[in-house]
């Protein structure tokens, strides 16, 4: 189930809240009453870091052949 945020159009609070879709509609502010709050979309667009590539070759020599640092 993702979780988005809105935001207040009233008192500016952003709210997290579990919805069952993405067509759900927005839940009322829990602080002021207010029923008009606008869905933020700045957590769920979380960037995935990609991870380091593995070594193939030496970062130093130029090629692979010969490198005392590169051992393969
Ligand atoms: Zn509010």
């Amino acid at each position: 189930m993702p979780i988005f945020e809105y935001k207040c159009t009233k008192c500016g609070g952003v709210n997290e809240v579990l919805v069952p879709s993405a067509s759900a509609k927005a839940p009322a502010c829990p602080a002021c009453g207010n029923k008009k709050t606008e869905k933020q979309f700045s957590s769920f667009a979380a960037v995935v870091k990609e991870p380091a590539p593995a070594a193939s070759k030496c970062q130093t020599c130029p090629g692979a052949g010969g490198c005392p640092n590169f051992n393969g």
